[in-house]
């Protein structure tokens, strides 16, 4: 039996990298729910749409396409807009500062969202985000709510930024992540909450194969009741 997997929790606690492992390990897809949301900011950014404008939010969305695509020298999967690999655009700061705004409104939600859905039609998924236990997903038969000391978070999202971009300072990065987690907590349409039922980790002690051998006995316990 194949099921669906949500993983949700604060920027930077290790979601993706655990998601990573655990479809690699079960056979399962991966999706990055973020990548979408940092695509279509991208988007709004190149075409200058003022996203207080919901008739500029509404034409820009109807021009916008999403797809992963896999890529055979990392194993992953890139994030394609309107058939361009952003996979590198859409991590980069420019994108950071403005996507939370971005997905704070309800029309990209929406967008985000059923497209999210549709891929869960296939069992047998893993998506990390913000919202996947909790509206993505609400019948997802595991769902792990991630947590991570913040001082720990804000080191790793910095060596990964800063490997490609030697000019970013730590100060930055905190002050990005802290916004981030604030205005995705507190926004009105789908605001960052665990899912009542979410199995919490907290990873800021384990490496990732300890995360792995707990996560696989929850994915057991999952797939036996
Ligand atoms: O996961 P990642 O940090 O790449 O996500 C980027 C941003 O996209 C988050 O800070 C959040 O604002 C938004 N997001 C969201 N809902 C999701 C995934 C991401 O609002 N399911």
């Amino acid at each position: 039996k194949k099921i669906i997997i949500t993983i949700d929790g604060y920027s930077s606690c290790g979601k993706s990298t655990l998601a990573r492992q655990l479809a690699a390990q079960l056979n399962y897809l991966y999706i990055d729910s973020g990548a979408m949301y940092r695509a279509i900011t991208l988007y709004f950014i190149q075409h200058r749409v003022e996203w207080n404008d919901h008739v500029q939010v509404k034409t820009a969305l109807d021009s916008i396409h999403l797809e992963f695509v896999h890529n055979q020298i990392s194993g992953y999967s890139d994030m394609f807009l309107n058939d361009e690999n952003v996979e590198q655009l859409i991590r980069e700061m420019l994108v950071a500062e403005k996507v939370s705004e971005v997905a704070a409104i309800r029309a990209v939600r929406e967008f985000a969202v059923a497209q999210q859905q549709k891929m869960g039609a296939q069992k047998g998924i893993v998506m990390d985000g913000r919202d996947i236990g909790t509206v993505v997903f609400p019948h997802a038969e595991l769902k792990i709510f991630m947590t991570a000391d913040p001082a720990i978070r804000v080191e790793r999202r910095f060596k990964e930024l800063y490997a490609k971009n030697p000019n970013i300072t730590l100060h930055e990065v905190k002050e990005n992540l802290e916004l981030r987690d604030y205005i995705d907590a507190n926004r009105e349409v789908s605001p960052l909450r665990r899912a009542e039922d979410a199995i919490i980790l907290d990873n800021s002690q384990l490496n990732m194969q300890e995360q792995l051998d707990l996560v696989m006995q929850w994915v057991e316990d999952a797939i036996m009741a």
